[in-house]
């Protein structure tokens, strides 16, 4: 059994970290939440006080945070001034599951190899219901040797393992994946509003595209139509989930991406303007599939 060090404890990290200590790992977790805390202690892991009780003694540390600031903050200490790479013992191994741009990836893996660590950007998609039901689909960038490495704990909390290229590589894959989901998404309630508004069931509706070329997995795993599925989003007024504004951050990744190798992505822009203008009313910290209420027509005021 392995000693983890777990920091990031929300939606995705609570669950995750969770899973590690089902499997009989000893799990070291922080987060800036306390109640975050209470709820992985009361899933089996061990609490710290800070992020570097939390790594002390570890053999592999896994971060799951929001965005490429906290996670250099974290391992490289530019706000706090700590160095917490430099407490981990050499050859220790650090997992980043969080979604981040490409270079904070890559300064963070290259200073830990510096240190004589290894470091591997493993970020994650299949949602809060994947990370809690351990079938999250990771996307390593790194050595293969420390994909390997990885494997066993990764496969405490998810299903598909892909080792998608070397450091870095991991991020852009899952950046191309979440343009994509945006734009699956804005499409999904974009069709469903049009059929409600002509007087359709949108679970009937739901279950006919489901069954046609329309099919996607906004539509069949996380329906944004309230009362058309239990257990998403969507059925407890888009709370918890993937929030909107992360979903902005992703889409502004993969703007940066696409600026960086000339590449057209005008279905990304798009979906990247819509969940802006939603994040701007105010949704930024509902669940994404809320975007459907960008299409519902509201009351005239007058
Ligand atoms: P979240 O905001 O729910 O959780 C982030 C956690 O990090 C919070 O609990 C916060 O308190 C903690 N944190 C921030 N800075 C910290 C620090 N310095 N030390 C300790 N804890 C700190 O976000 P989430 O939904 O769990 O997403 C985490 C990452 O996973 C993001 O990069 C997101 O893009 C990605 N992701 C999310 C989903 C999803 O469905 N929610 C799916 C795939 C990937």
């Amino acid at each position: 059994m392995t000693r983890i060090g777990f920091i990031g404890l929300g939606n995705m990290g609570g669950p995750m970290a969770a899973n590690l200590a089902k499997a009989g790992h000893t799990v070291q977790v922080f987060d800036l939440v306390a109640e975050n805390i209470d709820r992985a202690i009361a899933a089996g892991c061990i609490a710290a006080g800070d992020a570097r009780e939390a790594v002390t003694g570890c053999e592999v540390v896994i971060s799951m945070l929001p965005a490429g600031e906290h996670v250099r903050s974290l391992w490289l200490g530019e706000s706090a001034g700590q160095d917490l790479l430099a407490a981990l013992p050499v050859g220790a191994l650090v997992i980043d599951c969080s979604t981040i741009d490409v270079d904070s990836a890559r300064q963070v893996g290259e200073a830990a190899r510096v240190r004589g660590l290894r470091f591997i950007d493993a970020p994650v998609s299949g949602g809060v219901a994947g990370a809690a039901a351990g079938t999250l689909t990771f996307i390593v960038g790194g050595d293969a040797a420390d994909f390997e490495a990885a494997k066993p704990l990764l496969a405490c909390m998810g299903q598909n393992l892909f080792h998608a290229g070397a450091l870095g590589a991991g991020q852009i894959a899952k950046m191309c994946n979440n343009m994509l989901l945006a734009i699956h998404m804005a499409g999904t309630a974009e069709a469903l509003a049009l059929g409600v508004k002509e007087g359709l069931d949108p679970a009937v509706l739901s279950t006919i595209m489901g069954k046609s070329s329309g099919n996607n997995w906004s539509l069949e795993r996380y329906n944004p139509w309230p009362g058309v599925m239990e257990n998403v989003p969507a059925a407890r007024n888009y709370q918890g989930g993937f929030m909107t504004r992360l979903m902005v951050k992703d889409l502004g990744l993969a703007m940066a991406l696409a600026e960086h190798g000339h590449s057209a992505v005008p279905m990304g822009a798009l979906a990247r303007n819509l969940f802006n203008l939603h994040a701007a009313q105010g949704q930024g910290s509902r669940d994404f599939s809320s975007i459907v209420e960008l299409y519902l027509d509201k009351q005239d005021p007058a």
